[in-house]
């Protein structure tokens, strides 16, 4: 049988970042930038997306070094995505600053033969519509398809992001915006509902809390790595996801994609950008997901 591969949708931003304590400009981030970093770590992983004629080549090095092909990345003239935020002094909670799309406005996704026929999708952060015609395209049909979403689309894009979640087979999301999406303020019966609206499997992140996944088959709770110095929330989220699809890409349990998850993106907040993760040794994986095992409630 072929070996299982992942494909990741999603953007390719330069971000500007302030936190508490720093700040940062144009690092190279973006929900494909952070997912294809994480998920390429356990299986083969290639992306689909554009970039400006500005993105650094150490931005292009790090695409060439782990994505399995670029022949869904276009190179268009003018400027790549951009994106800042700033959080606030809890760290959990951040305001966009501004997105200037840039050549992100002319982006439709257009997928090569073998990338229609990947076993594993992510469709990462983006607007719904390019998520949807992500799904047109795939002509695997036991392809597993893993939906991230933000509170911009549920509040902006809601039917489109209703018409994904049909088509999907797991919806990652935070705690905040599964309330925001079900309008219920109690987790399990957001996750209940949700279940409801397509989706086999809802796993609910709730940051320094860990995460819950639900299906109807079993209930799994985790917590959370306790870091000692976050440096830089910013990509958490969409490190969880590229781990989480990536190892039930490598046949993991949902338990094991879980924990692998929470442990990568503990990692991703102890740098700007994806730094820790490209210098993250085995042992020191290993170690956090060791930990991560004791906190699990089933
Ligand atoms: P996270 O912290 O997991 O929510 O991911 C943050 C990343 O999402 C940043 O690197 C941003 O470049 C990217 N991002 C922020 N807003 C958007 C948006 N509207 N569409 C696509 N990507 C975005």
């Amino acid at each position: 049988m072929d070996q299982n591969t992942v494909l990741i949708v999603g953007s390719i931003a330069l971000d500007s970042i302030e936190t508490p304590s720093d700040k940062r400009t144009n690092v190279i981030g973006g929900s494909t930038t952070y997912s294809l970093i994480a998920a390429s770590r356990f299986s083969k992983t290639s992306i689909v997306g554009i970039v400006g004629s500005d993105f650094p080549k150490e931005g292009l090095k790090l695409y060439e070094t782990y994505a399995d092909n670029l022949e869904d990345l276009k190179i268009n003239e003018g400027s790549t995505f951009r994106w800042g935020g700033k959080y606030h002094s809890n760290w959990d909670d951040r305001d966009t600053l501004y997105t200037d799309l840039g050549v992100f406005l002319d982006f439709n996704p257009v997928l090569s033969e073998q990338n229609q026929k990947r076993t594993h999708i992510l469709l990462a952060n983006i607007h719904p519509e390019l998520q949807n015609s992500v799904i047109e395209q795939n002509k695997n049909p036991n392809a597993v398809i893993v939906v991230d979403t933000m509170n911009l689309w549920i509040e902006t894009t809601f039917s489109e992001l209703k018409k994904v979640l049909t088509f999907s087979n797991i919806l990652l999301i935070n705690e905040s915006e599964s309330k925001l999406l079900t309008k219920r303020a109690n987790t399990e019966n957001a996750a209940e509902e949700l279940l409801g609206m397509g989706p086999e499997i809802v796993v609910i992140k709730k940051g320094s809390e860990g995460a819950e996944l639900f299906s109807n088959r079993e209930t799994i709770k985790i917590g959370a790595f306790p870091v000692k110095e976050v440096i830089d929330p910013t990509g958490a989220g969409d490190v969880f996801a590229g781990t989480f699809i990536a190892a039930l890409a490598e046949k993991d349990s949902n338990q094991t994609a879980l924990l692998k998850a929470s442990a990568m993106a503990s990692f991703s907040i102890e740098s700007f950008g994806v730094d820790r993760l490209i210098n993250l040794s085995d042992y020191d994986l290993t170690e956090r997901i060791e930990y991560l095992k004791t906190t699990v409630k089933s």
